[in-house]
């Protein structure tokens, strides 16, 4: 039953144009995570990747209300972050970054497609109570640890390995797989919440 008890499943975060060098809302550094993403893809037995897609008019986008990207707002289900336009469905931005390897990824996971949540996680959405299913997949299919990779690391990345953790998965996160966006300290406060939740950290190395 449990057969992938000791194979951990890589969890790819958002490795999309968007987030790279010339996308709309790029990650410093996003693009070079690319040939580690590749090796820790090819280590690995299972992978999963997921991918934001967003509304036109998403309620995460400063545009949908008339504000600056990076300011904070009050929500419905809480604070958030506006962001510029990015990661559209079906646009080009959204696509996955180029030259990198995903053909044995066993799952593409899209989030954010609701227009009125975010979803930073890739199990819970911002108003932290709908679920994407991801938990329930990862269960039904014994999986027991998660490794993760992608960008951004103190946004989705952290998000999803935070709630990793809470559904009781064991949880690492490959530091040099991930790029941060970094907003006022925030690659490091990811960094301490991460190890506060006993989210081990690791390099995957040249
Ligand atoms: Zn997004």
């Amino acid at each position: 039953m449990n057969a992938h008890a000791d194979h951990p499943v890589l969890v790819i975060i958002d490795p999309q144009k968007d987030f790279c060098h010339g996308g709309a809302l790029p990650v410093p550094g996003g693009d070079e995570i690319v040939p580690a993403v590749n090796r820790l893809s090819a280590h690995h037995d299972h992978v999963i990747v997921t991918q934001d897609w967003h509304t036109p008019g998403h309620a995460s986008f400063a545009s949908t209300h008339g504000r600056q990207p990076y300011e904070t707002i009050e929500l419905a289900y809480g604070s958030q972050v506006l962001w510029p336009d990015h990661c559209v469905q079906g646009t080009d931005g959204a696509a996955f970054c180029d030259g990198l390897d995903l053909r044995n990824a066993e799952l593409v996971l899209r989030k954010g497609f609701r227009p009125g949540i975010d979803s930073y996680s890739a199990f819970r959405e911002n108003d932290r109570k709908t679920p994407t299913g991801l938990g329930g997949y990862l269960r039904e299919r014994g999986f027991t640890r998660i490794v993760f990779c992608g960008l951004a690391f103190d946004f989705c990345v952290l998000w999803s390995a935070l709630d990793a953790r809470a559904e009781g998965f064991a949880a690492a996160v490959v530091e040099d797989g991930c790029r941060a966006i970094d907003l006022e300290g925030s690659a490091d406060a990811a960094r301490r919440e991460m190890s506060a939740a006993g989210i081990e950290l690791v390099r995957a190395g040249p």
